[in-house]
């Protein structure tokens, strides 16, 4: 077994991991110690200004990336949850139709009550498809509702709508900032995009920016209470998982309560200037 230090254990827990804070004057107060240095963000929290999560399912939306999507409304900016079905077969006992009409007035609640507006896509679950048709869907949504920053599905899942959903988000937010693809609405270049910490698509997860959701962690606990399934109905935890991660993610930041999320490998390309 590799001895394993304090010192030695925080460089692998923060890595490189940026830390943004919704209090920009706390920011130097968030180096854990004996912790080397991570880049801290002065002012990148402007970027929340305008957030879209875009998951396979309602669930995914607001307990995987909801947290993002509130610090945007508690920011007084824009936040919007786009799920790409009802995830009506997720019930075990309730019947495909009734199940998903419950997901869709859940997640309107939810989103009612962190200042967000929940939006769909009429895509089966279980059968999200890999087509232009989705991406363009997805891509017309990013150019009408102009979020700064995205989150959704990291693509090391075990579920296949939620791997659907990473290619589907991918290509649309491509499509979306090319001014020569003509569509309704003019292009819109999405600043960034990041994968969110689910429980679902976990391998290969490595977190490489903590977000500070303490403002927002009660208000986003009591809006994903709108759902059943947040209190264990279709057999996970998702309450008891997604608040302690989030205090873990918190410890791991030096934040009280903190959200973790992934860039993709190109949006970690950093440049170095030398006199
Ligand atoms: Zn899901």
């Amino acid at each position: 077994m590799t001895p394993t230090t304090r010192r030695g254990f925080l460089a692998l827990a923060g890595g490189s991991a940026v830390a943004l804070s919704i209090k920009a004057e706390s920011l130097n107060a968030r180096q854990l110690p004996g912790q080397p240095p991570s880049e801290n963000s002065g002012g990148r929290e402007k970027d929340f200004s305008n957030v879209m999560a875009i998951a396979a399912h309602p669930g995914d939306a607001f307990f995987a990336m909801g947290a993002p999507v509130a610090v945007a409304a508690h920011l007084g900016g824009k936040g919007s949850l786009l799920s790409l079905s009802l995830g009506e077969r997720g019930s075990p006992t309730i019947p495909a139709e009734h199940y998903g009409a419950s997901q869709r007035e859940a997640a309107q609640k939810a989103a009612a009550l962190i200042g967000a507006q929940a939006l769909f896509l009429p895509y089966p679950d279980g059968e999200i498809p890999i087509n232009e048709e989705a991406k363009f869907a997805v891509c017309d949504l990013i150019r009408q509702y102009k979020p700064s920053i995205i989150v959704t599905h990291w693509k090391g899942s075990w579920h296949k709508d939620h791997r659907a959903c990473s290619d589907i988000v991918e290509d649309a937010v491509f499509y979306a900032g090319l001014p020569a693809i003509v569509r309704k609405e003019p292009a819109h270049g999405v600043r960034k995009l990041f994968y969110a910490d689910n429980w679902e698509d976990a391998t290969g997860f490595t977190a490489d920016t903590y977000l500070d959701i303490t403002a927002v962690f009660d208000v986003w606990m009591n809006a994903c209470s709108a759902f059943p399934m947040w209190r264990g109905e279709t057999g996970f935890r998702y309450n008891d998982y997604y608040g302690s991660l989030a205090v873990t993610r918190g410890c791991l930041s030096n934040f009280n309560r903190a959200v973790a999320l992934m860039s993709p490998t190109e949006q970690r390309v950093q440049h170095i200037r030398t006199p």
